[in-house]
């Protein structure tokens, strides 16, 4: 990993993945040109924004990324195994089926 493509607040404390609130690419018409990273630093609070040049990005720039959930959030997924093709088409069916009403429905369940 290269040293320049890590992120670190002014207070100096090395940013972690679970620290940025936004991330994205400046492109030009072929390739990204520059990684924007905005964080939150949990040491100092302060907000901060950076700019890497994207061949310096690497995806372990942003530091100690725990691999799975995060903890205190437990994800169980079901083991309910492959999905069968029966099951993709009762899916396009319901899709196929929703009304706007169902969707205002579904949003306001989320609000
Ligand atoms: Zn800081």
């Amino acid at each position: 990993m290269s040293a320049q493509s890590r992120i670190t607040c002014s207070c100096g404390r090395q940013i972690e993945g679970r620290e940025v609130l936004q991330q994205g690419y400046f492109m030009t018409a072929w390739r990204p040109v520059w990684v924007y990273v905005k964080y939150r630093c949990s040491r100092c609070r302060m907000l901060g924004e950076r700019l890497v040049d994207y061949t310096q990005w690497t995806d372990d720039a942003l530091s100690s990324e725990p691999a799975g959930p995060p903890a205190g959030l437990p994800i169980d997924l079901p083991s309910t195994g492959e999905i069968a093709d029966a099951e993709i088409a009762a899916f396009a069916d319901r899709l196929r089926s929703l009304r706007f009403a169902d969707l205002d429905q579904l949003a306001d369940s989320l609000a």
